[in-house]
């Protein structure tokens, strides 16, 4: 290392492979002061400027913004905020034409300036030595500072590193003919880049602090050195022109010595390379609170009148700093589309759409004459067949082979591009600027790095999309092995229950086989309920016709008597007929008690004999207060009819004499009472039989319930 400081002291550099030596066309800007221009109508922020992702959206279409504020924020690290570049109203959040060579669109905000250029509320740092490292590197993120140089990487991450930093390297070369934006930014805010670097000093702490600029910026020189010379650790490095000397890796090989190898970062060899403008950035971010919303752009070539280096707000569109310079348009003149260039010569790109906004890495607009750069304004390609001269190797500072990359691209042969080392590629358009074939080398590489970019995004895609298939058919498998798993349990659990069972009381089958015997002896038994119940019926027809039988006995007996004692012994006859009645009555019960066992209803259980019993007490107790309600009228009757015989005086057996029309009365009576009788029993005997049978499909109902039960615990 002391060597490389050693040589670095006597001026003495390493050489990079290839590299060329084109017209640098920066003096048309390189005298000139740092033009402020006025506030366009509208700015044109896309939400992302730099490799990565985009953050979200913080406002609204409608929305009020001041400049400074920021529109988009995340928590990705990879996504970096964009502000608002001046005050006004968000007028739409569309997608727009962006800067990049496809001319492909992206999501912008469009914010319709109102020309008040009012600032949001500042936090100005007036000792950044007291921050600590955290506190810096969210300023900067908040910031969105992201490599300025034309890569575009997320600067808080870059700075956001170990110890053990050997190189900062400020690349100040600026190499690319026409562009002198770093150039200017040196003369005029050299004071303010030291500050930046010193902050990132702060962050880093590296050995060395290695500024490399080329001999053809005096002015950038003498200001950097001035500007330096208070602080050893760093050392303005004035290196020959050539181009790339720009280059990340080039320039580290050019101050070091060193080769970083492909696949590998500079950080993996202790050296980080910040871009000489976003040290200026950051220096704005930490210490005035100022985001990343302007940057200084170079506008030049001999359509411009005025040629010029300007601070350009982000998000202004291409047409409006054309318009500031006297942008000569040439379009009338054979050519289908103007011939502006966003970038340098040799690795800037052509844009469609003069609305195209500058973003944080745009750093030049060139508008070429005609007579400056024939080929912007020929459409029709010049290309012819490779040569096979070699040229294109021997300039290329990767020390890479531009032919065969040619080729492959050609072919779209990826995994040969891939073993070629395409993407150690910088785009640097050396080959193409030699080529004697004038084959748009840089064009080819560009489209089949998009390519294969695309291709490794699907893959990628692809990739999740299988491991998440066999994520979810090993979760599938688990699951089914736990379900089988929970089944088997279920089913010893339901052996052993009913092996206990058996245990218990038989087995499960016998168990089983036991619950149906139940129900079909509940069956039976209830057939034989129904089969009672109907003999029963047959019984009570016969103690029906009994008792009709009865009366009509005494009936005939009664009119036998009348007929023998004839008229004469009417008082004998009317106690007959009481007499009768009391035999009729005891008739009546009697078939109800004296009937045998068998004849009557035979309950089923002991409920049903219990209900049986109940239903017997209550019909006896009726039939009991029937005949006593019947012998008392009769009783009643009698006397009444005693009394109103006793002056006829008839001799009889019983000293009782009656007239004939009263002895029909009482016939009359009697057979009343008789049905009434009858009636109250049938009455009686039937609701005795409906509670009987309610009872009894109750209990049956009961009993299977019963006897099903252990059927559905076995099933389960
Ligand atoms: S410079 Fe052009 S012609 Fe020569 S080898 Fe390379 S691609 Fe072919
Ligand atoms: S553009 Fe690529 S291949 Fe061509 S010289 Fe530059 S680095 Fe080499």
């Amino acid at each position: 290392m002391e060597s490389i400081i050693g040589r670095i002291s006597q001026g003495k550099f390493w050489q990079f492979h290839g590299g060329i030596h084109p017209p640098e066309q920066k003096a048309l800007t390189s005298s000139k002061p740092i033009k402020q221009l006025p506030l366009p109508i509208q700015l044109i922020i896309p939400l992302q400027q730099h490799i990565g992702r985009q953050g979200d959206l913080l406002v609204n279409v409608g929305d009020n913004v001041l400049k400074g504020q920021a529109l988009t924020q995340s928590s990705n690290p990879m996504a970096v905020p964009v502000h608002a570049s001046t005050s006004g109203i968000i007028s739409a959040i569309k997608k727009s034409a962006i800067a990049h060579p496809s001319g492909l669109s992206e999501l912008c905000i469009f914010i319709d300036v109102d020309g008040k250029d009012t600032w949001q509320a500042r936090e100005i740092c007036h000792d950044f030595t007291k921050l600590t490292q955290q506190q810096i590197i969210k300023k900067i993120a908040d910031a969105g500072i992201a490599g300025m140089g034309g890569a575009g990487f997320p600067t808080h991450i870059k700075v956001n590193t170990k110890p053990d930093i050997n190189f900062l390297i400020i690349n100040a070369a600026e190499c690319e003919p026409y562009i002198t934006a770093d150039d200017l930014l040196m003369c005029e805010q050299s004071e303010a880049i030291v500050d930046g670097i010193r902050i990132l000093d702060k962050l880093l702490n590296p050995a060395f602090i290695l500024i490399g600029i080329e001999e053809n910026k005096p002015r950038a020189i003498k200001a950097l050195q001035h500007a330096t010379k208070a602080f050893e650790k760093i050392s303005v490095c004035v290196l020959p022109t050539k181009y790339p000397t720009g280059g990340e890796k080039q320039l580290i090989k050019v101050l070091t010595g060193k080769e970083v190898k492909s696949g590998t970062l500079p950080i993996h060899s202790g050296i980080v390379v910040q871009n000489i403008a976003t040290c200026f950035a950051i220096s704005d971010a930490v210490i005035h609170d100022i985001p990343l919303i302007k940057r200084v752009v170079t506008l030049t070539g001999q359509a411009l009148n005025k040629p010029q280096n300007v601070w350009a707000l982000l998000g202004t569109p291409v047409s409006h700093l054309l318009k500031q310079t006297g942008f000569i348009s040439e379009k009338n003149s054979a050519v289908t589309s103007p011939p502006v260039i966003m970038g340098g010569p040799l690795m800037g790109f052509s844009i469609l759409n003069e609305l195209v906004p500058i973003v944080k890495t745009s750093n030049c607009i060139l508008a070429p004459s005609r007579a400056e750069m024939p080929s912007a304004f020929d459409n029709s390609s010049n290309e012819v067949e490779c040569i096979r001269c070699g040229q294109c190797s021997d300039v290329c500072p990767s020390q890479l082979l531009p032919q065969e990359l040619q080729w492959s691209a050609k072919a779209k042969d990826h995994q040969q591009l891939i073993k070629l080392n395409l993407f150690d590629c910088i785009d640097c358009g050396a080959c193409a600027y030699v080529c004697p074939s004038q084959i748009p080398l840089v064009q080819y590489y560009r489209v089949a790095k998009a390519e294969i970019r695309q291709q490794q995004q699907f893959d990628l895609k692809a990739e999740k999309a299988k491991i998440r298939f066999e994520a979810r058919k090993i979760r599938l498998e688990k699951e089914k092995v736990a379900r089988e798993e929970k089944h088997k349990k279920a089913a010893a659990a339901r052996k052993i229950a009913m092996s206990k069972r058996s245990a218990d009381g038989g087995s499960a089958s016998s168990a089983v086989a036991d619950a149906l015997a139940r129900v079909k002896a509940k069956k039976k038994a209830n057939e034989k309920t129904v089969s009672d119940s109907s003999t029963t019926k047959n019984d009570d027809s016969d103690d029906k016709s009994q008792v009709k039988a009865a009366i009509a006995r005494a009936k005939a007996k009664r009119l036998a008597k009348n007929k023998v004692s004839e008229l004469a012994t009417i008082n004998n006859a009317e106690v007959n007929t009481v007499n009768d009645i009391q035999v009729s009555i005891n008739n009546e019960i009697k078939p109800v008690n004296e009937l045998p066992v068998s004849s009557r209803e035979k309950p089923s259980n002991s409920s049903d004999v219990k209900q049986e019993n109940h239903s017997a007490d209550d019909k006896k107790a009726k039939i009991a207060a029937a005949v006593a309600k019947a012998k008392a009228r009769a009783k009643e009757k009698s006397n009444a009819t005693q009394q109103s015989v006793q002056p006829l005086s008839i001799s009889s057996d019983d000293d009782a004499q009656v007239t004939p029309i009263e002895a029909d009365e009482a016939d009359n009576k009697k057979a009343r009472i008789a049905a009434a009788i009858a009636k109250a029993k049938s009455k009686a005997r039937a609701k005795a039989k409906t509670k009987a049978k309610e009872e009894q499909d109750k209990q049956l109902k009961i009993e299977r319930s019963e006897e099903l039960k252990p059927t559905n615990e076995e099933s389960e």
